[in-house]
């Protein structure tokens, strides 16, 4: 069956057809794989494009930089490389590999082979679809495991019965493209899934690998009704909750992220942050600090989730009739920013929202014109007052007081007089 490639957009169609002449030239056979072809029979948009090499990978990479004029990283002891075109396109090139597991859990065994072995060592059937970009049949669409009719039949199938207990981060990723997608775990992989979970398999990989494939429901656009599903399989327990998933609150930021991501500001935004605080939200300070380190959690997440408490203070104090810009400035300007982000997305007080909104597009962007230098100029000695009298410059630009740079050079000299003579 042959791929309607021009779906795609022309950049990346051209792109894809100096892979196959580049290919041609060098004697190897290239496919698209992945994500990117099962979005494509979706008609769903994607990203990165993966193309896997019957042969040397790095070379036909090498040689595609070279002509694109793109950048190339090349990962040598894995047989793969990176290329970014100047749109930003990036495309990822690996070799064919097929591989075999030892033990449940452990990283496989690697040897090159061919694009039908490359396939079977995928999650998912509706993963392992390659489009041939070889000249001879460029568009071909390569289905040896039921792909194409399970995408119809809108099916999570893994590849065969041992697929859970080879990568029990599988388990996780099937909840997580069922819910993405709308598709159901066919029968007998939800058995297999069950059984895993029974087994209690996800204690074969290292936490920290197991949360990192747990932490992708966060990045999805509504995470919510994955991470139900999962927690009714029983497929949460690794987490060995002390407390109940935050339910309402997720679903909140869900309900407000709907309509917040039509505003370009934040549409751009990586929300997985937020999730993250509202899935752990009622859950102790003891048990962060346990799941920090089990987990691996970023610094700067387990500095938000230690602050998270302290958003209820600042919501309380956001919904104080009649402050000034520059008051609501003071309250926000020491709070961790994914903190006020959070307080965003759960809060349904039109007034909080909507200085929340000010705050991070307008006053936040506020600076001065001059600085301690010209300060220095007008005679004020540097030091604390210094420090005072440039905040107090900054308060009263955000209550629109000072406009121009004449004008806070004129408060700097009425205002420095005053600090400076004390
Ligand atoms: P998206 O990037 O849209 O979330 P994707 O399908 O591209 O979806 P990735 O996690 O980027 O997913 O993985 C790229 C490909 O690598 C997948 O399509 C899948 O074939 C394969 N893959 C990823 N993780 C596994 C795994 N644990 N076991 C087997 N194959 C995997």
């Amino acid at each position: 069956m042959k791929i309607d490639l021009t779906v795609l957009n022309k950049k990346t169609l051209s792109d894809l057809t100096m892979v196959s002449v580049q290919a041609k030239h060098l004697g190897l056979k290239a496919y698209l794989v992945g994500g990117v072809v099962r979005d494509m029979l979706l008609g769903r948009a994607s990203s990165d494009l993966d193309i896997v090499v019957e042969g040397n990978a790095i070379e036909l990479a090498k040689a595609i930089a070279s002509c694109a004029k793109a950048h190339i990283t090349v990962y040598k002891q894995f047989g793969t490389a990176t290329v970014v075109f100047d749109n930003g396109v990036i495309m990822d090139f690996a070799t064919a590999r097929s591989e075999s597991y030892l033990n449940s859990g452990a990283l496989p065994i690697v040897k090159p082979g061919s694009i039908k072995e490359d396939l079977f060592r995928r999650d998912f059937t509706i993963n392992a679809l390659a489009v041939a970009l070889c000249a001879d049949n460029f568009g071909e669409l390569q289905d040896f495991y039921g792909a194409y009719q399970d995408l119809q039949r809108k099916k999570i199938s893994v590849l065969h019965e041992k697929s859970f207990l080879d990568d029990p981060t599988r388990i996780l990723r099937a909840v997580r493209f069922e819910a993405r997608l709308g598709f159901q775990i066919e029968f007998k992989t939800l058995s297999l899934l069950k059984k895993a979970l029974e087994a209690h398999v996800e204690k074969t990989v290292k936490a920290p690998r197991y949360f990192a494939e747990f932490r992708k429901f966060f990045m999805e656009a509504h995470p919510t009704t994955g991470l139900r599903r999962l927690a009714s399989l029983k497929g949460m327990n690794f987490i060995k909750f002390g407390f109940n998933p935050d339910w309402r609150t997720l679903s909140q930021v869900e309900k407000v992220l709907k309509k917040l991501k039509r505003d370009d500001f934040y549409s751009s935004k990586d929300w997985s942050t937020t999730f993250l605080l509202a899935f752990f939200s009622r859950a102790t300070l003891t048990q962060i600090s346990s799941y920090a380190k089990h987990f691996h959690l970023t610094k700067s997440e387990l500095m938000s989730l230690i602050n998270l408490p302290g958003s209820k203070k600042i919501l309380k104090a956001l919904q104080t009739k009649h402050l000034r810009p520059s008051e609501i400035y003071e309250i926000l300007d020491p709070v961790d920013l994914e903190i006020i982000y959070f307080i965003r997305a759960t809060t349904s007080v039109n007034m909080v929202a909507r200085r929340l909104d000010q705050f991070l597009k307008k006053w936040r962007m506020v600076s001065l014109a001059i600085n301690g230098e010209d300060l220095k100029d007008l005679g004020c000695k540097p030091g604390r007052k210094m420090g005072a009298l440039l905040h107090r410059l900054l308060l009263n630009k955000i209550d629109g007081k000072i406009k121009s740079h004449r004008d806070e050079i004129d408060f700097a000299k009425r205002f420095g007089a005053v600090l400076f003579k004390n």
